[in-house]
């Protein structure tokens, strides 16, 4: 019989928790207050709760960009006395490549429209 990682008592069913994105495989009485990710009752194959994780790290929506983001953006990094080159070290991008989004002959991804927000203070998403 398999053995909880916390406490060390024998159990017949393994929960497995997440704490701080290190797996788990506890009893019950230590699962309780923390996320479950997936009960093993030997029913089903262990590596069910992987595939759970991977399938959320991987959470990469397609959002809706607000019309006139590249405006947006160009006004509020003006307003923060920011040229194109200092904003695209900041961001870690290219120079280029943001001229380009102000001008909205691209569109950035979920990862550079987070940056961006966060770093100019803006929302680029429309709300629903
Ligand atoms: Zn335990």
């Amino acid at each position: 019989m398999e053995e909880c990682e916390l406490c060390g008592r024998k159990m017949s069913t393994a929960y497995i928790i997440s704490i701080e994105n290190v797996k788990l495989r506890v009893c019950e009485k230590c699962s309780n207050d923390k996320k479950v990710l997936f009960i093993d009752n030997g029913k089903e194959k262990a590596d069910s709760a992987n595939k759970y994780i991977e399938n959320n790290s991987d959470n990469d929506e397609i959002e809706q960009i607000i019309d006139d983001y590249g405006e947006t953006i160009r006004r509020a990094r003006e307003s923060m006395g920011l040229s194109l080159k200092v904003l695209a070290e900041l961001l870690n991008e290219k120079e280029s490549f943001l001229a380009r989004i102000e001008k909205q002959k691209t569109t950035p991804n979920s990862k550079l429209i987070e940056k961006l927000e966060k770093t100019l203070n803006i929302k680029l998403i429309e709300n629903p």
